[in-house]
């Protein structure tokens, strides 16, 4: 195994987070309506993400494994406004370099399945199987032929709380897909994919804080804002609880972080940091994106507007509160 494999792969996957992020956005991307997903010791010994997608046919396996190796578009400048969540082809190549990686997949109008065994980059087995419809990923001892890495990650309950926090996010930002998360065999998370928003919030963060909340739903040309905000009674110490997705991706952004936070800030001046779960529609022209293998930076183009609308959006609901 070439160490520029090793190296690349690194960028990719820091964590087992990383794994379970890459992985979930592609049971995602591949239709699914249930994903599962299951750790032992942080993810770091262990971790198992099965989905009912469309599966991966057994001719295009190994391809699929290869770097830049992807089904969906490639363009940057379409990342924002097409529905897919992956685009460079390196996230199965960079976990197979630095983990033990089995995959049992099924397309559904085919037969039998494939079991698919690659270790460090070496492909180990390809075998026909019984299978049901869709993926199966088996991730075993990540960096285990990486020792400098494994040193820089946490204890596994801090690597598991990452993963944790990162299955809310995205089962906040997938109301319409079933969730469920086991960390050491206790289930953490189970969403029903047929509910509403509100119902995941109150699935995660319980009735205090899914009975103070105000719907939203504005528009202003090209930007839609959708979603949920705290009372001000909320007022939390840090942004943790300041959820937003752009175009169904959980982002950061200063722009819209400062937007909403200097709105309860002028409804009340003593407001440190609110609860939001809001879902930004935005038309890709709008949107500038500087892509980095682990982080995606964001820049609108009218960024006065955008804030303004945020700022406004949040400030006119906290007056209105009572409706
Ligand atoms: P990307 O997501 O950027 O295309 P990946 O390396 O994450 O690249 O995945 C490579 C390819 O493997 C995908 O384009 C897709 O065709 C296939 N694939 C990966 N995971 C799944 C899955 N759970 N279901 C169906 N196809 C998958
Ligand atoms: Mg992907």
């Amino acid at each position: 195994q070439k160490t520029i494999d090793k190296i690349a792969a690194g960028e990719v996957i820091e964590r087992p987070s990383s794994v379970v992020k890459e992985l979930v956005e592609n049971a995602i991307d591949a239709g699914s309506t249930a994903i599962t997903v299951e750790i032992k010791e942080g993810g770091i010994s262990f971790i198992r993400i099965t989905d009912n997608g469309c599966g991966i046919k057994k001719e295009e396996v190994p391809l699929a494994f290869l770097r830049h190796s992807t089904s969906k578009i490639q363009s940057v400048e379409d990342l924002m406004t097409v529905s897919s969540l992956g685009f460079r082809g390196e996230a199965l190549s960079s976990i197979a370099a630095v983990a033990q990686v089995e995959l049992i997949s099924k397309p559904a109008k085919e037969l039998l399945g494939v079991r698919y065994i690659i270790e460090g980059s070496q492909e180990k087995s390809m075998e026909e199987i019984g299978a049901p419809d869709g993926t199966t990923f088996l991730i075993r001892n990540l960096f285990y032929n990486t020792p400098a890495r494994q040193k820089f990650l946490k204890s596994p309950t801090t690597e598991g709380n990452y993963i944790s926090e990162l299955l809310q996010r995205l089962a906040l930002s997938h109301p319409n897909i079933s969730f469920k998360f086991i960390n050491n065999g206790q289930i953490k998370l189970h969403t029903s994919g047929n509910t509403n928003l509100k119902d995941i919030i109150y699935h995660i963060y319980g009735r205090e804080i899914s009975k103070e909340l105000l719907e939203i739903q504005e528009e202003l040309g090209d930007i839609k804002i959708e979603g949920f905000i705290g009372k001000p009674v909320i007022s939390r110490g840090n942004r943790n609880f300041e959820n937003y997705f752009i175009n169904g991706r959980y982002v950061k952004s200063n722009i819209i972080s400062k937007g909403i936070e200097q709105a309860y800030k002028n409804f009340m001046m003593q407001h440190k940091y609110p609860f939001t779960v809001l879902h930004f529609s935005i038309k890709g022209e709008l949107l500038d994106i500087n892509v980095h293998p682990t982080k995606m930076e964001l820049r609108f183009s009218n960024k006065e507007e955008i804030y303004q609308f945020i700022h406004d959006t949040v400030y006119n609901r906290l007056q209105k509160r009572e409706l």
